[in-house]
């Protein structure tokens, strides 16, 4: 086997643990020799052996010293290696002294010495500087005893079984080394085992830090960035507006621009963020598939035509009149194909296809393929061009500079939660086509469109009163003042605690409530006011675009949840129903 480098941490470590792993086997041996070895004397009594007289004193004698080493330990003087290192070795020197007094034969001590070093080879773990030193005052101080003191010759000792003995003490530091080496090389390896856990374990908390970090750092991000947007947002649209003969100047346009570009990317990676951290379930919900096309297609008219390309939505007269889908992600992932390629085609044409490929009583597979006749996506760049932040390099399209290099990253997202895939075949210059693959259930019943309940028309504005609670002055003065451009009646508070108050003093038709205020948030706020009014409708007004929030809000009184930024013709669009009041 391989040597190992045993590090200085490694060998503190290794110290500690054999002193607690040995500590059984220590005093094991101390009490085995200090029960037996007077035992023993026994046999040469019941012989009578004079030898009896010697033995039993001598065995007490060396019993007293060893119960000494046995206190040390216990007072921790000592290590337990050591007590029982001191043992063995003051039993040598009465062992010496006893094989130099007259003995009938030496068979019977040379056994009980044999075993002696047997019983310490099977039980001691020691380093082996012990058991060298043990063996070598054996196999010094044996022979001596007998050549110097005694009356026995050498030869006749070995005869007797001296031969055992010395071959036993010459084989102890070898099985000591062997079972220490085994020891600590089996530690070494829980060790190294254990340390690459712990670091495993670190490794996964900071991953999971990383991971809190992130969507803590979004959603800041989404509420501090997306709360000044509503304003600029907002402020550029009213200003845009405004019944003037003057044409809002180019600044203004630029400003607009911008913000709108701004609004675009926040949106973009948080939704991104949203998608591919599985926060976004897929809402089937019926609809019709040809009003749907036809609404799609009436948003890219303008800039198609003012681009001078043609714009051709082609959709098979054959698809059912129902289609059971996420009609808005579905929106989301054709907008995203068809806005690019309106964006990279300077002239000619951008296709949708729409085809129905296969039909069984439970579902329809439609083929959906957007074709253009732009620029093209060279192949180099074809592999990468559905990772996040990827634009082609070295564009000479102006429009190339505006987009985020996140929109076929979420379509292919959002693909992945309908089980499907988007596939791209493109030549530089000549154009490109993307194409994906849907089933979904679908019904040849025409859907019942549930008419609205009589609503009054914009313009006849009812006589209605709006609560707005926002803590940020601007948002404040932004929904405020779309409210006055439809003569809407509406008061403001700028926490939890006065939307309470106010509410409680007033009769309001309709609160629009900021989720994050002082003093008292939305949702308190909200709690406070159902008990005054289970049934007035409170609009949770929130730059969090956070699902989990969005489902908070629902759970606790909440009527509708509003997503800052917007521009003014959603905000009408969203609070008109709640109000009673039809959406122009
Ligand atoms: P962006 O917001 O930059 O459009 P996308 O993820 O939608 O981000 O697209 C990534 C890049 O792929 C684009 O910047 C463009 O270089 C290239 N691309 C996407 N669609 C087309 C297309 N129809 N024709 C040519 N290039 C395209």
């Amino acid at each position: 086997m391989k040597d190992i480098y045993y590090s200085e941490s490694f060998e503190q470590l290794w110290q500690e643990e054999t002193e607690i792993k040995t500590r059984v086997q220590n005093r094991l041996f101390c009490l085995t020799f200090l029960v037996c070895n007077p035992l023993s004397a026994i046999a040469f009594y019941l012989s009578g052996d004079p030898f009896f007289y010697t033995l039993l004193p001598t065995h007490l004698l060396s019993d007293s010293i060893i119960l000494g080493y046995m206190f040390l330990n216990y007072k921790k003087v000592i290590s337990g290696q050591q007590m029982s290192f001191y043992t063995f070795a003051t039993l040598v020197c009465f062992y010496a002294f006893l094989l130099s007094r007259p003995h009938f034969s030496y068979v019977q001590s040379c056994i009980n010495l044999t075993l002696a070093v047997i019983f310490a080879g099977l039980v001691l773990r020691w380093p082996l500087r012990y058991g060298v030193v043990i063996s070598v005052m054996a196999l010094v101080l044996y022979p001596a005893s007998i050549y110097f003191v005694s009356n026995t010759s050498l030869s006749d000792f070995v005869e007797q079984g001296a031969i055992f003995v010395m071959v036993a003490h010459v084989v102890f530091p070898f099985v000591v080394k062997l079972n220490y080496n085994k020891d600590r090389r089996e530690f070494y390896f829980r060790y190294t085992l254990q340390q690459q856990n712990d670091a495993l374990e670190r490794q996964k908390t900071i991953a999971e830090q990383a991971t809190r970090a992130k969507t803590d750092f979004l959603s800041m991000m989404s509420h501090e960035i997306r709360t000044p947007l509503n304003g600029i947002v907002g402020m550029v649209h009213l200003m845009m507006q405004e019944e003037s003969s003057e044409k809002p100047n180019d600044l203004l346009k630029t400003l607009k621009f911008s913000a709108d570009h701004l609004m675009a990317v926040v949106n973009d990676v948080l939704d991104f963020n949203k998608i591919n951290s599985n926060h976004v379930v897929l809402d089937p919900q019926p609809f019709n598939p040809f009003d749907f096309f036809d609404t799609l297609k009436k948003t890219f008219d303008p800039k198609a035509n003012e681009k001078g390309i043609s714009l051709v939505f082609s959709v098979d007269p054959g698809l059912p009149v129902q289609l059971v889908a996420d009609r808005l992600r579905l929106s989301q992932v054709i907008t995203n194909l068809v806005h690019n390629a309106i964006k990279f085609t300077p002239n000619g044409s951008v296709t949708l296809d729409v085809k129905q490929v296969a039909r069984t009583p439970e579902a329809v597979t439609l083929d959906f393929a957007v074709t253009d006749t732009g620029i093209g996506i060279p192949k180099s760049e074809q592999p990468g061009i559905f990772e996040i932040f990827t634009q082609v390099r070295a564009r000479t399209h102006s429009d190339s500079v505006s987009g985020t290099g996140l929109g076929l990253a979420i379509s292919r997202e959002l693909m992945r939660l309908f089980g499907s895939e988007i596939h791209l075949e493109s030549e530089e210059g000549k154009g490109s086509r993307f194409t994906f693959r849907l089933s979904m259930p679908y019904s040849e019943q025409p859907m019942v469109v549930n008419q609205p309940s009589p609503a009054m028309v914009a313009g006849d504005m009812p006589e209605v009163r709006v609560l707005v609670a926002d803590d940020n002055k601007t948002n404040l003065v932004l929904a405020t003042q779309l409210l006055k451009r439809r003569n809407i009646l509406h008061d403001t508070a700028s926490n939890g605690q006065e939307a309470y108050e106010m509410f409680s003093r007033n009769r309001y038709d309709l609160v629009l409530m900021d989720l994050r205020m002082p003093i008292m948030d939305g949702f308190e706020s909200t709690a406070l006011i159902r008990q005054l009014d289970p049934v007035v409708p409170i609009i949770a007004l929130t730059a969090s675009a956070f699902e989990n929030e969005k489902e908070r809000a629902m759970a606790n009184g909440f009527s509708g949840y509003f997503i800052k930024p917007f521009i003014p013709q959603d905000f009408y669009d969203y609070i008109f129903p709640f109000l009673g009041i039809a959406v122009k």
